[in-house]
């Protein structure tokens, strides 16, 4: 696997084998969710490059980028492992170089004013714009996201289709733990505690699940924000949606899409999560 730190010199590596590029961007502190990404585009691409980056514009919350966790030597170590060929983990420079902007301005209400945009004000502004600039550097043909992060796949759809750029986003199935719990770089921040309470955020989800559609929407909510209040978790949003438009559903009304989506803090570590409930 190849190492590259600098931007020029691994756009003259990716020169020569352009024509099938997937790309993963990624946080670091990688874990079996990451890599399954990483799986997917080596079984649809020649060459996969995963981007290690802790994007500071993404946080709206600065105590929240300074205790990011981050693991670079044993990502390193697990991304070539898996067979990435190209680990990609720019400075904050290299990805913002003075002067930068996006080329066009981009529309994200209101898919960005609803759940993690709501309590994250900026946030999906900084995603959408750090996925362009690193797409503008490594020019992949597929571009390999998680479900976990639902909303975010959306957004950066809507980003694509905006900016032009010709790019195909596949998006692959969370990763869980074997209670339930999805996946999360933020996972190894738990307490032994509060790792025990976190997979009702799942199990909420998993209640709405059942319920949809025979109970109101509400009602739904209400139960499943009381499932996970009553286990420890304080629940930030449970909301049940147009998993197209992002906004929420009518009792009643017919949608081919309905995804149910959900944040929770656990002692200081918030976690989402979110399920289908009808596709
Ligand atoms: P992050 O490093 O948290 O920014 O995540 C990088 C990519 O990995 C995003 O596309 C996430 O949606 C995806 N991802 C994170 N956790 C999981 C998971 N448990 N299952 C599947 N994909 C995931």
């Amino acid at each position: 696997m190849y190492v590259f730190h600098r931007a020029d010199a691994m756009r003259r590596y990716l020169a020569a084998c352009r024509s099938s590029l997937g790309f993963v961007p990624t946080m670091g502190a990688l874990h079996e969710g990451h890599l399954q990404l990483v799986r997917h585009a080596l079984r649809e691409c020649e060459l996969v490059v995963c981007s290690i980056f802790v994007n500071p514009t993404q946080f709206n919350d600065p105590d929240d980028l300074c205790k990011y966790p981050r693991t670079p030597d044993q990502d390193i170590a697990m991304l070539a492992k898996t067979g990435c060929h190209l680990a990609f983990m720019p400075a904050v420079e290299e990805v913002y170089p003075p002067g930068w902007q996006m080329p066009v301005a981009l529309q994200l209400s209101p898919l960005d004013q609803v759940m993690e945009g709501k309590f994250r004000p900026g946030h999906f502004k900084g995603v959408a714009e750090v996925v362009y600039r690193l797409l503008e550097l490594v020019e992949p043909q597929r571009l390999y996201m998680g479900q976990k992060d639902f909303q975010q796949t959306v957004i950066v759809q809507a980003m694509l289709q905006q900016t032009n750029l010709p790019v195909a986003l596949r998006v692959a199935d969370t990763v869980r733990e074997d209670d339930g719990l999805a996946m999360s770089s933020r996972n190894r921040r738990l307490s032994p505690e509060q790792r025990q309470v976190a997979p009702y955020l799942y199990r909420a989800l998993l209640e709405a699940r059942r319920l949809y559609p025979e109970l109101a929407v509400d009602e739904i909510q209400a139960r499943a924000m009381a499932l996970m209040q009553s286990a420890g978790l304080r629940p930030e949003y449970f909301d049940i949606v147009d998993g197209h438009t992002l906004q929420p559903v009518a009792n009643g009304a017919k949608y081919d899409y309905v995804v149910a989506c959900a944040a929770a803090w656990a002692g200081e570590v918030r976690l989402i999560d979110n399920v289908t409930l009808r596709c």
